[in-house]
């Protein structure tokens, strides 16, 4: 018996090594396949070919044109025909009930996503029309909820712009009123910070989101405010902040605050995937209902 089942172990073995080759020879084909798709991929979008001069820091404006788009054929409609302008330099907010498409707006300006009609420009251009690294070197991006990176504060800090000198990261930090933090922080700049090191408040953590994205010398600065409550200082400080870089560059904002709201140079109010009105918080509390509602129920307070 015990010859039989070494007979059967040697029987066994080889086939079992062949049907590992095999899955082993599948992965690989389907590894190919994706590397083959990927390479196929066109470099740039088709259509990417007016050169733009990089590094020149005007801000710079936007304009939707009739703008439709949906994620995928099979998707509802997001956009449909969503009209309104940036005018370059000041602080634009774009506010609406949760859905109307904000968001949506950020992702077709940085062409995570193609829009399927209509026209969107950047300083008068189609972003068709510029190339892709360009185009996103021109916009800078603060999501709602940046990550504060495993390391020192200064590596979060140049984790986009290695090439900062000291002098644009020292007028970064004390543009973003980090000022405070480094000097209290244990080893300033070089103090590890997030899960492994000190944890910083939603309101810093946004502040360095945004000085990260200024050191980029975005011409357009797009921001998804956070929508954590913030103490006094910190509200103070981020309203000062958004102030500040909007007295230079064009500042577009996803907006949860009423002190944003209120300091805005124009709303844009959208609502299902179109845009409903347009104008200051004043004029805006006067004329439109779901405004009103929006300032009294939605804006964040502290
Ligand atoms: P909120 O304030 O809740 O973030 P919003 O106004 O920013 O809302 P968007 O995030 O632009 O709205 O979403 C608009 C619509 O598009 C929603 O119905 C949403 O479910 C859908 N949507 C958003 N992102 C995607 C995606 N990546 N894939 C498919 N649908 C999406």
């Amino acid at each position: 018996l015990i010859a039989f089942l070494l007979y059967l172990f040697y029987l066994v073995a080889p086939i079992g090594q062949i049907v590992e080759g095999l899955v082993q020879l599948q992965q690989g084909l389907a590894a190919m396949k994706r590397i083959k798709e990927i390479e196929d991929l066109p470099a740039e979008p088709v259509g990417a070919t007016v050169p733009v001069t990089v590094g020149a820091g005007d801000p710079v404006g936007v304009r939707f044109e009739d703008v439709v788009f949906r994620y995928g054929d099979d998707r509802p409609t997001v956009h449909d025909g969503v009209s309104f302008e940036v005018p370059p330099g000041g602080l634009t907010a774009l506010v609406g009930p949760s859905g109307a498409g904000k968001s949506t707006v950020f992702a077709l300006l940085e062409r995570f996503y193609e829009h399927q009609d209509g026209r969107i420009t950047v300083d008068g251009r189609d972003i068709r029309d510029w190339p892709l690294a360009e185009l996103r070197a021109t916009l800078g991006y603060v999501e709602q909820d940046a990550p504060v990176l495993a390391g020192t504060l200064r590596e979060n800090l140049l984790f986009a712009a290695q090439d900062a000198t000291e002098e644009e990261l020292r007028r970064a930090i004390v543009r973003t009123r980090l000022d405070d933090l480094v000097s209290r922080l244990p080893e300033g700049l070089d103090t590890a910070v997030g899960h492994r090191g000190v944890l910083l408040s939603g309101g810093e953590r946004q502040r360095v989101a945004i000085a990260r994205a200024l050191l980029r010398k975005p011409r357009l600065l797009l921001l998804d405010e956070a929508t954590s409550q913030l103490d006094a200082v910190n509200e103070l400080r981020l309203r000062e902040v958004i102030a500040e870089v909007a007295a230079e560059t064009t500042v577009l904002v996803i907006a949860h605050r009423l002190s944003t709201v209120t300091n805005a140079d124009r709303i844009v109010v959208m609502e299902a995937g179109g845009v409903r009105a347009v104008g200051t918080h004043a004029e805006l509390v006067g004329e439109d209902d779901l405004y009103r509602e929006l300032a009294a129920t939605q804006f964040l307070v502290s």
